[in-house]
């Protein structure tokens, strides 16, 4: 099986947020620490920087800087962890090393503030959703009224990403939101949502969100979160289940434009047989029953790769 690059983790979280102290490194109770992502041979890793809403305003900001913390001392401590600050890093990665990249899942964290969001960037965050699942000071997310979409700041805010070359992420907008950033942000993904038709569910994209974003130049990576995989359940979902997904995509867009989002560690519940990131490799081969091997091997990275380089 090809190696992995997982668009989605919220590892961070965990690190920052269990009561129990939680080891990067050697913790099996993680879905995407150091031995699940070495299990899974995976070639580059995102780990997003979540900020809960229950943690006030005036406390968000620190808290993503502590996750950048733990990034640093956990993570990038690893020997086998290279932090990604260039894209031309994933092209020279060793065999046993394993790319880090950091994402902002929210900007939550800086208020109305582009100086927290430059901060954000200096340290190497190189993807930004503009929203979680709730309204802030750029956008209005999934979990909004679908009509309300990017505010004032909220443009100020993709340009200043645009101009730093960092990745748009579109999974958590609403729709109005999604409608409004398309055509203003010049590098865009969904890093971790599924197909609509097939799901019905908020954080999932429509067939028209889905062609649009391709068109734009973008890429869909499915995630693997059961309640986005089948409409209301939690259990006894089947890897077989999140495939027709990739199926609805690829008949819709092409094979060229998809890749992972796994959301591991950020998932209450997992696929069968797909716990963890060392399950990653039970993905690809049942993907390798539908698809060809080149077909997948573009899936698991190379769509991505190809992405990056023309940034
Ligand atoms: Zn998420």
């Amino acid at each position: 099986m090809p190696k992995a690059i997982d668009l989605h983790c919220d590892v961070l979280y965990q690190l920052s947020t269990r009561q129990q102290p939680t080891n990067f490194a050697t913790d099996v109770t993680l879905q995407a620490g150091l031995p699940q992502l070495k299990q899974g041979n995976i070639k580059a890793q995102v780990f997003a920087i979540f900020v809960d809403e229950s943690i006030p305003q005036r406390e968000r900001y620190m808290e993503a800087i502590r996750q950048i913390e733990l990034f640093q001392t956990q993570v990038l401590a690893q020997p086998e962890m290279i932090h990604i600050t260039d894209w031309a890093q994933l092209d020279t990665l060793e065999e046993d090393q394993i790319g880090a990249i950091l994402s902002l899942e929210g900007c939550d964290a800086i208020d109305g503030s582009l100086h927290k969001l430059q901060t954000f960037l200096d340290a190497g965050v190189k993807l930004v959703g503009l929203t979680w699942n709730y309204a802030n000071a750029v956008a209005h997310g999934a979990q909004e009224d679908p009509t309300q979409g990017l505010t004032a700041f909220g443009r100020e805010v993709v340009s200043y990403l645009n101009e730093r070359q960092i990745i748009m992420d579109v999974s958590h907008l609403n729709e109005q939101s999604f409608w409004d950033v398309l055509p203003l942000a010049k590098h865009i993904v969904a890093s971790h949502s599924n197909a609509r038709a097939i799901c019905d569910h908020v954080r999932n994209l429509t067939d028209a969100q889905a062609k649009a974003l391709i068109e734009a130049g973008g890429h869909i990576h499915l995630v693997y979160n059961p309640p986005f995989i089948e409409r209301d359940r939690t259990d006894d979902v089947s890897i077989d289940s999140l495939v027709m997904h990739y199926r609805h995509f690829v008949n819709l867009v092409g094979v060229d434009h998809l890749g992972l989002g796994s959301d591991f560690d950020g998932i209450e519940h997992t696929v069968l047989e797909l716990q963890n990131s060392g399950q990653t490799p039970k993905l690809l081969e049942k993907l390798q029953v539908v698809f060809s091997e080149e077909d997948v091997a573009k899936i698991a990275a190379s769509n991505f790769e190809r992405f990056v380089r023309a940034i």
